[in-house]
């Protein structure tokens, strides 16, 4: 693998203002002291200059090619102190699987797994004194790739920047794990059969930002979106997939048909389902559907999962057409359960069958 140069910051945070700034962190606006920086150029021949360095304004040119045509991929993951105060990734490899597929979907290099692993655990490494003492705090990490070529045709560049930076993080919703409420857009899908919907690009949140706005404005706190073709099937929300828990002990999330985005908190909270005897089947559930059950009863939970909020409740839906409410918008005990079942093995507080737990050493 490509040797890493280190270079820690002449000028760290004084250990009090970041103490200070620990104990409520928020989300996604404190930053740590470093950052780690790797090129790619195609004419030498790859990935070249891997280096942990001090986090700092990144000097670009206006021809950049990203500030135009929006080559840009990311991932959004967790390092969590341990309860024998060990540090650990979750599942950092299905980052990188899932990160090179969304490379491959925007004509961009691939990230070899041991490169994007390694650069999360030297950021972890270098910047370990700054997890949030605060109950479910995180290190949030984001790497991110762009084009970086000056160049103003049109065609995928051939030089790349693969940057990983880190964010203290708190609860992601201010309300804690009370029930959110979300509301349909009628006017904007998120993605198109054959589109960008199942890679993390962030030119879907660009084309996402304008129904979250609406969202707000309707007093909700997140947006869902259907389908683009029929603008009748639920497809997810912004940021998180979607889960239905039925009467009798059955589950739906929508299944990755291309156009939702293949969730590791999804792929996780359907195998400890399955493991805890319920039945989970990936199958289109219609708004139409999910209302006529919230309102029969049949449907007795809907909660939404990622690994921001890691799972978050939906108590209510709300569209022009009206609203309606899924188990007396209160949180049920099989979100609860799943949730506590996937944060005690993030934090090693229960035992890790399937292997999801990276330490740092
Ligand atoms: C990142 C993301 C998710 C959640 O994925 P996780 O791997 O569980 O964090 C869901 N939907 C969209 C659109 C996303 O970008």
């Amino acid at each position: 693998m490509l040797p890493f140069t280190i270079e820690p910051t002449t000028s760290p945070t004084p250990a009090d203002a970041r103490d200070a700034a620990l104990v409520d962190p928020g989300f996604g606006k404190l930053f740590t002291d470093h950052m780690v920086v790797v090129r790619y150029d195609e004419a030498k021949g790859g990935w070249y200059d891997a280096k942990v360095t001090a986090r700092a304004p990144i000097p670009m040119d206006p021809a950049s090619s990203v500030l135009h045509y929006a080559q840009e991929i990311f991932e959004g993951m967790k390092a969590y102190k341990l309860s024998d105060g060990s540090t650990a990734l979750f599942r950092p490899d299905a980052n990188a699987r899932r990160f090179n597929e969304s490379a491959t979907r925007m004509a961009m290099p691939h990230v070899p797994k041991d490169l994007f692993v390694e650069s999360v655990e030297q950021l972890v490494r270098i910047d370990s004194q700054w997890f949030p003492k605060v109950e479910g705090g995180a290190l949030y990490l984001r790497p991110f790739m762009f084009a970086s070529e000056v160049f103003l045709g049109v065609r995928p560049a051939k030089q790349y920047l693969f940057i990983t930076i880190a964010s203290p993080v708190g609860a992601y919703f201010k309300g804690g794990i009370a029930p959110v409420t979300i509301w349909v857009s009628q006017h904007y899908t998120r993605a198109a059969p054959g589109g960008t919907g199942a890679a993390k690009c962030g030119g879907n949140y660009a084309a996402s930002l304008v129904a979250q706005a609406e969202a707000t404005a309707q007093g909700c706190d997140q947006v869902v979106f259907l389908d683009a073709a029929e603008h009748k099937w639920v497809e997810e929300l912004g940021g998180m997939n979607l889960f239905f828990v039925f009467d009798d002990g059955s589950i739906i999330t929508p299944p990755l048909t291309g156009t939702i985005l293949p969730g590791i908190t999804r792929s996780s909270i359907i195998d400890l389902a399955r493991a805890q005897g319920m039945t989970v089947s990936e199958q289109p559930y219609s708004i139409d559907q999910w209302q006529a059950d919230a309102e029969s009863g049949r449907l007795r939970e809907t909660f939404a999962c990622g690994t921001a909020a890691v799972v978050t409740p939906v108590g209510t839906v709300k569209s022009p057409q009206g609203s309606f409410t899924i188990g007396g918008n209160q949180s049920g005990p099989v979100t609860a359960s799943l949730r506590s079942a996937l944060v005690s093995i993030q934090r090693g507080d229960a035992a890790d069958p399937h292997g999801w737990v990276h330490r740092i050493g």
